[in-house]
């Protein structure tokens, strides 16, 4: 039995086999082969690139059932790549020539392949370059025989283990395969965490060198509570922890209960309580939890682990579903926020030193406005459908604001020009999340229509700390004096401006903090829907009056840790 310890990113308690997956690099090996196997070879080559074609077109049906004929068509460039034949020839004639074995020789020219046509100049050209070396990935697979891995395939649920994971291989996990995941590196706000608790999965983060000790198919348990990782468990310890698993399904169940009543403080303030989602997906969890909306709709999530951005009309409908499902709750869309760790294939980026401090989000949407008016059309069309609020992220100053709100007007205008409904007093927001916005709170309050606080990346530019680097994890604080303060400021300067303040990031749903940002006054709170009811809990078991007095007495410390204390204990009072 092992126990490691590392950051506690989503929480509940998962059990189950693990299933590491990693780049799949196959060690091929070079041997020579007698030139009466040359036919074998060809043969067991023709097998793969048959079995390959198969593999393939089953893939592109199951996606065109489940996603559609456009998704499907991705595959159509995979296809295309087993007929090449140029490459299939040059296989053949090296390996009468070398008489080495199939799968060397193809892994050789598949090298040679990949390696010509990164370097082609036409953009086109060098886009196939992914296709060739998945295709040839496949193809090789098939050679050597080994398993086919994917999650689609997995029979029993698995918790996933790897080195690290992109938001778009979080984003293609199924909650029916997978239990939990843990990988070697990564944050807390990582927005592959993020996801994590969308999928309601247990996940824990930066369990250092994790992926090297364990093996697939070692029994995990995966404490997202804690931050634990248990690796072939005694009896005991798995007794304890399936207790424990159950206990906290108890607890859930209390907050359940008294989800759907109104988020009113003890001396009636009524708040909202609303939901962050990344798809669209997952509105019937929204509603399960309680949501009073969403306050976060990730829309960069809609473009990932496709190859063409999505169109207009395709947003349209996914924005108007939402908008209709939790009509007349409001639904905030946040435009594009592209770059960061949130990277697709579709738009060239060029690589950056520090993507976080780079060309991301609105910066990138106010400089190809051609992507940015599809999305806003589509919302304004859908905004015909429910009430839908929409807001940019990643705003820095004043005149990023008006630019974006200037081009909004325009797209209104072509619009109104042809006829096209939408709501013209749509709400428009800011969000708050890049310190320089939170020092001119005042100014920026004067062309929004509201505020919402990004907390992930306000602190990790406020306190100068990566939110996805599991080193620098330990001074990732929301509650550091300077984050409260920036809180306390972007709030006051608001309702001076007589305007409303939430808050999307995941500080929103720290159990511990409410009280401190009820007694800051913020007046929304947004979160993975599974937090919706312990939120809601909270905010319905204390007054107003007490978590001002709080909040007073919690600006008073000095540090994070003394805050923290403070807070924690505060809330094993409250919820008992
Ligand atoms: C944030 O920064 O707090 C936020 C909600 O946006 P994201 O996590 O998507 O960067
Ligand atoms: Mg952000």
């Amino acid at each position: 039995m092992l126990k490691l310890k590392g950051i506690a990113a989503a929480s509940g308690i998962s059990i189950g086999p693990a299933y590491k997956i990693g780049k799949e690099d196959y060690v091929v090996p070079k041997q020579a082969i007698r030139e009466e196997e040359i036919p074998l070879q060809i043969q067991l080559f023709e097998e793969a690139l048959i079995k390959t074609r198969r593999e393939i077109i089953d893939l592109q049906k199951r996606i065109s059932s489940d996603m559609g004929q456009e998704e499907a068509q991705i595959f159509d460039a995979h296809l295309l790549v087993l007929e090449d034949r140029m490459l299939i020839e040059e296989v053949i004639s090296r390996l009468k020539k070398e008489r080495l074995d199939v799968a060397f020789v193809f892994s050789e020219v598949l090298k040679k392949y990949v390696e010509v046509f990164s370097k082609i100049e036409d953009e086109y050209l060098k886009e196939r370059t992914a296709d060739i070396n998945d295709v040839g990935r496949r193809i090789l697979r098939n050679l050597l025989g080994k398993e086919r891995k994917g999650f689609e395939e997995l029979k029993e649920r698995v918790v996933v283990v790897a080195h690290d994971l992109s938001p778009s291989d979080t984003a293609a996990m199924h909650q029916q395969s997978v239990c939990a995941f843990v990988t070697d590196i990564g944050g807390k706000t990582s927005h592959t965490a993020i996801m994590a608790k969308s999928l309601e999965i247990p996940a824990v983060v930066g369990v250092e060198g994790f992926s090297a000790r364990v093996k697939s198919g070692d029994i995990l348990i995966v404490d997202g509570v804690t931050g634990t990782v248990i690796v072939n468990p005694d009896d005991e310890t798995l007794h304890a922890y399936q207790e424990e698993e159950a206990k906290l399904k108890g607890i859930v169940e209390r907050f359940l209960s008294t989800k759907d009543l109104p988020a009113a403080t003890l001396d009636q303030k009524v708040l909202e309580v609303t939901a962050n989602i990344e798809l669209p997906e997952e509105v019937p969890s929204v509603k399960l939890h309680g949501g009073q909306g969403i306050g976060l709709y990730r829309t960069e999530f809609f473009y990932m682990n496709r190859k063409e951005p999505p169109t207009e009309e395709e947003q349209y409908q996914a924005y108007k579903y939402v908008a209709e499902e939790l009509n007349p709750f409001p639904v905030v869309i946040r435009t594009l926020d592209l770059g960061g760790d949130k990277f697709l294939s579709q738009f060239e980026i060029p690589s950056e030193i520090e993507p976080f401090l780079g060309w991301r989000a609105i910066r990138f949407c106010l400089a190809r406005q051609d992507v940015f008016k599809v999305q806003l059309r589509a919302i304004l069309r859908a905004s015909a459908h429910g009430n839908l609020r929409l807001m940019y992220p990643m705003i820095s100053g004043i005149e990023e604001l008006k630019q974006a709100n200037a081009i909004l007007e325009e797209v209104k205008e072509e619009l109104r020009g042809k006829g096209i409904a939408f709501n013209n007093d749509i709400e428009v927001g800011a969000m708050i999340e890049v310190p320089s916005a939170a020092m001119t709170a005042d100014l920026l309050a004067a062309e929004a229509d509201f505020f919402s606080i990004g907390t992930n990346d306000l602190i990790q530019y406020a306190l100068a700390v990566d939110r996805a680097n599991e080193k620098v994890a330990y001074l990732y604080e929301p509650t550091h004096p300077a984050v409260l303060r920036m809180v306390r400021n972007i709030i006051d300067a608001a309702h001076t401006a007589g305007i409303k303040v939430a808050m999307c990031g995941e500080m929103a749903g720290e159990p511990a903090l409410v009280p401190i940002l009820l007694g800051l006054g913020l007046d929304e709170f947004s979160m993975p829907p599974l937090l919706i009811p312990e939120t809601k809990f909270i905010i319905r078991s204390v007054s107003m009056a007490e978590m001002r007095e709080l909040a007073k007495e919690v600006l008073k410390l000095t540090t994070g840790k003394e805050v923290e204390n403070y807070c924690q204990a505060k809330l094993k009072e409250i919820i008992g």
